[in-house]
């Protein structure tokens, strides 16, 4: 048993806040909550005082790639380190996105089954784990790997990791399956281009028709797995939603279609804008990058207003790995930003995510009997979440019940 007692408790439900809160902990899970005038809890070495500080839920991150160290083609390609080298950096990575107060994380490509396993066994410390295993999309999508000078990948495929490329609605469907043999928790799929795809393969235009996307969903969730969609605009979007995919990820120029936004609040669809990366690619290197993010910068602000407005839940990820690993939490300071409270951003990466992964009777709140994944912040993230970014303010992560980290 671990008694944490004094802090203040943010449940992650969008309830108000509860002063001198003291949660019970038993076998991994949240065994009572009390308030104030309970008395004392009995004298013993399972007390934890947390008095001043704030207790919330385990954050979530919905889509990170965590495996995943640089744009560059050489990185992405496994060209500039030995595998041994990578897979290490990724530990890393994985250790310390636990120690930032995130016990779980959705991967959207690029990890293999193995780094879940690492964690489960405790070979590593991490967050709990769902990953995509890699991303599936048709000839020139962006989960194909070609060269902008048109060459494909010279590394052979890592059979942990296989190929996502598919044409056609009987390819689909074998390569779903063969995700879901090398380990998928979920299926990440993509529809149109992106900020940072090649060139010529831009956010608007689209990969995959219908009919694919049908069977591609269909397969999913014949096998229990929610399909996580890349998509920013034009056609692909339209054709992701009408194919019934569980979440939109990106989602930038939802704002063009008057129908669409409507269409997600119906169906519960969810959006994971990545707002992280975006801020990221507004400053890229690359010219085409840049502009295709400056450009879709007030459409993606003004989709998560009006998704919020509709009813839809808009969710936290930060889409990091391309762009390095910054802290988890700067996705909910650019919710903040564009236009959520606090409150709604910190249920974004708790209350609401947990729904997103399907998980929500066992993670994202501090109600009996889910799972005790808690963290213990020093300050107020509903003053400023930026708090939730400093790695020495985040005093205690427990994840299973189990203490993970204490500082
Ligand atoms: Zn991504």
């Amino acid at each position: 048993m671990t008694i944490l007692r004094g802090a203040t408790l943010i449940d992650g439900t969008g309830a108000p806040p509860v002063r001198d809160a003291t949660i019970v902990v038993q076998d991994g899970r949240i065994e009572s909550i009390t308030s104030g005038a309970g008395g004392p809890p009995p004298a013993s070495r399972d007390v934890i005082d947390a008095s001043g500080l704030t207790v919330l839920p385990g954050l979530i991150d919905c889509h990170d790639h965590l495996a995943s160290h640089g744009y560059e083609l050489t990185t992405r390609w496994g060209l500039s380190e030995p595998f041994s080298t990578r897979s290490v950096r990724t530990s890393r990575v994985i250790e310390q996105t636990l120690a930032a107060g995130y016990t779980t994380v959705r991967d959207a490509g690029g990890l293999d089954a193995g780094f879940r396993t690492a964690v489960a066994e405790g070979l590593i410390k991490g967050p709990r784990l769902l990953t995509a295993i890699a991303i599936i999309s048709p000839i020139g999508g962006i989960g194909d790997r070609v060269s902008p000078s048109g060459h494909e990948c010279v590394v052979p495929d890592d059979p942990a990791l296989p190929a996502g490329v598919a044409n056609g609605v009987e390819e689909v469907r074998r390569v779903v399956r063969t995700m879901i043999r090398a380990g998928a928790d979920v299926i990440k799929c993509a529809t149109t281009g992106g900020a940072s795809s090649r060139a010529g393969h831009g956010p608007s235009d689209p990969a995959f028709n219908l009919d694919e996307m049908r069977a591609l969903v269909d397969e999913a969730h014949a096998q229990g797995r929610k399909v996580m969609c890349h998509a920013l605009g034009g056609s692909g979007l339209r054709l992701e939603l009408e194919a019934g995919v569980d979440s939109i990820e990106h989602g930038c120029y939802l704002d063009e279609d008057p129908e669409l936004i409507p269409m997600m609040a119906e169906r519960g669809t969810f959006l994971v804008p990545t707002l992280t990366v975006y801020v990221y690619h507004s400053e890229s290197k690359a010219p085409h990058v840049r502009e295709r993010a400056r450009a879709l910068r007030e459409h993606h602000l003004n989709t998560i207003r009006r998704a919020m407005a509709a009813g839809v839940k808009v969710v936290a990820g930060t889409d990091a790995g391309g762009h390095g690993h910054p802290p988890n939490a700067m996705e909910i300071e650019y919710l903040v930003a564009a236009g959520l409270t606090p409150m709604q951003a910190i249920q974004a990466a708790t209350g609401w995510a947990a729904e997103c992964l399907g998980l929500e009777h066992q993670i994202g709140a501090i109600e009996k009997g889910r799972r005790a994944d808690l963290v213990v912040v020093d300050g107020d993230p509903l003053a400023d979440v930026r708090v939730l970014q400093s790695p020495e303010r985040i005093r205690l992560v427990l994840k299973d019940g189990r203490v993970e980290v204490r500082r």
